[in-house]
């Protein structure tokens, strides 16, 4: 959307207004409109029952993601640091990406079910990818269309494949969530009051557009991440978890996993899923509380109970 302040004043000034009124009349006029697209883009999340704003269509979002990807590789790639796909990593983490992955209709569906919504198709125009990264990081993201990226300072932090799925899992619940999608609605609020204080007229800049890569959780490669809200990463947490044990992973490695997760520090970056989280104890209490529900995706789905 652009706006021509001048025009607009010149245009009022013929009908002989106020050039202080028309100010009044343009911000006014910004804020019934921010607030009634961003009422009228609410929508009930089908993986939740939560109401969710979208910023974005899932077209966009797999187009953004794509793109975002492509940039992460080619810095990995010009730094040497991509795990070659044939590397046993490589094969690893794909393994665990695979068996995720498989379960996401059943998932979507058995949420979508329990919230009384019908289930979406999203999902499906998905371009799945995963790169492992080597890098000190003990990081990982999925990105909006699900291409994922693992890098290698998380192999010793998740030890084995059942915690490493949980993490993975995690991430591809933001994709699946379309969380993405729903902080560039919350980026769009922001723009508009910036808008509306005659702060930002105009075009993407280069710090928009870099918000924008933020808010697509691909903001590793600018040199910031843009952290999720504490409620998103809850969502994450609660449907990543569904998801890793209705793929046979033991959903009880889910607590020792944060436990390791709240002890890095040192010359480590946080990772994403640990940077919102100041409260470790609570998000350990909540996962001790989702076990049960994970528990019976595990039956259902493996025919038999996880071990203790
Ligand atoms: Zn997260």
């Amino acid at each position: 959307m652009r706006i021509d302040p001048m025009g607009q004043g010149m245009g009022a000034r013929r009908r002989g207004f106020g050039l202080g009124s028309i100010r009044w009349i343009v911000m006014i006029g910004f804020a019934i409109y921010a607030a009634v697209s961003w009422m009228g883009s609410a929508k009930k999340d089908p993986y939740t029952g939560e109401t969710a704003h979208y910023g974005a269509s899932t077209d966009e979002e797999v187009q953004l993601g794509a793109q975002a990807f492509d940039q992460v590789i080619g810095d990995a790639q010009a730094q040497n640091a991509l795990m070659p796909a044939d590397a046993q990593v490589s094969q690893q983490i794909r393994g665990i990406a695979q068996r995720l992955i498989q379960r996401v209709p059943d998932v979507t569906q058995a949420l979508a079910a329990e919230h009384g919504a019908p289930a979406p198709e999203d999902y499906r125009n998905f371009q799945w990818d995963v790169a492992v990264i080597q890098s000190d990081d003990a990081n990982a993201f999925c990105l909006p269309g699900g291409k994922m990226a693992v890098y290698t300072g998380l192999l010793p932090v998740a030890q084995n494949q059942d915690a490493m799925a949980i993490v993975m899992g995690h991430e591809i619940a933001h994709a699946l969530l379309r969380h993405g999608s729903q902080r560039m609605a919350q980026q769009k609020l922001v723009q508009m009051g910036q808008m509306a204080a005659g702060v930002a007229l105009g075009g993407m800049d280069p710090n928009q557009q870099r918000a924008v890569m933020g808010a697509l959780g691909a903001g590793a490669q600018y040199g910031f991440i843009l952290p999720y809200g504490r409620n998103h990463e809850s969502q994450a947490d609660e449907v990543g978890l569904m998801l890793a044990a209705a793929a046979c992973f033991n959903p009880h490695e889910a607590v020792p996993l944060w436990q390791r997760m709240s002890q890095i520090g040192g010359g480590q970056r946080p990772p994403e899923f640990a940077s919102t989280h100041p409260d470790p104890e609570n998000r350990m209490a909540r996962l001790q509380q989702l076990m049960p529900r994970a528990e019976a995706f595990y039956q259902k789905y493996c025919g038999t109970a996880p071990r203790q």
